[in-house]
């Protein structure tokens, strides 16, 4: 597997495995990249599951 390789705020590169499909890992994909977007959703999907719960 690739390596992100991404500059770290220490001024190295990144050495984490990049997420399959994309260019860098989870930490540098962004929130606006198309594996942010998906864990957003996911994390959203969970916390609506969560609060129909509660509400029954
Ligand atoms: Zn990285």
């Amino acid at each position: 597997m690739a390596k992100c390789g991404a500059t770290t705020k220490a001024g190295g590169r990144c050495q984490r495995k990049v997420v399959t499909g994309t260019p860098r890992c989870p930490v540098h994909q962004g929130p606006l990249s198309a594996y942010g977007v998906a864990q957003r959703k996911e994390k959203e999907a969970r916390a609506r599951k969560r609060t129909l719960r509660k509400k029954r």
